[in-house]
């Protein structure tokens, strides 16, 4: 590890430049990839998926702290630049090169323990995060790097501005919690935004799969209609009659429901449906 070039020479002597189509903006400063590998509070047992390598300088850190790390990347360009990473990594990094919207994580983590760690690309990291959240593979935890107004829409409450259908289903699946604000200025090209890593633990007794579809299905109607009442936002779900088998006033309105009436709405639905 300790003969690699800095990112920055590595970048140019692999001619590469950022591509805004894939959502690249890198982090060439080692002290804050360390800090967002130390955050990621790793342990012996995992390994680590990182997706968007890129130039390597999260995946450096990430070798650093002596865990494996499954690395994959869409943009096909950074493929030599990695592969010299990789050579310096005693077999620890192996590299895929896909996109992991596709790609089977279960699959690719042959059963191992694993934590997910990634400066995400823009352009897909909440269609990444909801895939995570809701589907098989199981990690650990994931910290992970968005946009902060995403990582706001993460964590927050109900009557936070920021409340809707991404609080919900994050707080019915994982815990969330904003570890590091991270300024524009930090990476290369900078975003037009601040960004923020949130670290994710998910629930240890995950919700089966047909309440976690109504729940998805209630929230989608309420927060479509965030100002309305719930009586009119989930009229087509069964509108008053559905708030009353879940207890909850049809007066209300989405943002004022925590994650306890969302669950009311769904088994309400579930029920309607059974
Ligand atoms: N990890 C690097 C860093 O911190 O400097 C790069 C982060 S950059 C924000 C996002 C990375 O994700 C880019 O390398 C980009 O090519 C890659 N990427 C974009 N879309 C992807 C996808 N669908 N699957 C895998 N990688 C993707």
């Amino acid at each position: 590890m300790e003969s690699l070039p800095p990112l920055r020479d590595s970048l140019a002597a692999h001619g590469l430049i950022a591509n805004k189509g894939f959502g690249q903006h890198f982090l060439l400063d080692l002290n804050i990839t360390r800090k967002i590998a130390k955050l990621a509070d790793l342990t012996p047992d995992l390994t680590v998926l990182e997706i968007g390598p890129g130039p390597g300088g999260l995946t450096r850190a990430l070798l650093e702290t002596g865990t494996r790390v499954i690395a994959v990347e869409k943009d096909i360009r950074f493929k030599p630049l990695l592969e010299d990473l990789a050579a310096t990594a005693d077999g620890r990094l192996t590299l895929v090169f896909d996109d992991a919207l596709k790609v089977d994580e279960t699959h690719l983590l042959q059963g191992r323990p694993a934590a997910i760690v990634s400066n995400l690309p823009y352009n897909v990291g909440t269609a990444l995060l909801i895939k995570w959240l809701t589907g098989p593979f199981r990690p650990e935890s994931l910290t992970l790097m968005f946009q902060r107004e995403v990582v706001d829409r993460i964590t927050a409450g109900e009557n936070d501005e920021a409340y809707g259908r991404l609080a919900v289903l994050t707080a019915a699946t994982a815990s969330a919690r904003k570890v590091m604000d991270v300024p524009a200025q930090a990476f290369t090209p900078p975003p037009k935004v601040t960004s923020a890593v949130v670290r994710l633990v998910p629930s240890s007794s995950p919700l089966p799969e047909d309440l976690l579809d109504a729940l998805q299905k209630v929230t989608a109607a309420a927060f479509g209609q965030r100002r309305k009442m719930l009586r009119s936002s989930l009229k087509v779900l069964g509108g008053e009659n559905l708030c009353q088998s879940a207890g909850l006033s049809a007066d209300r309105r989405a943002e004022t429901v925590d994650l306890d009436g969302f669950l009311s709405l769904a088994r309400a639905l579930l029920a309607r449906t059974a």
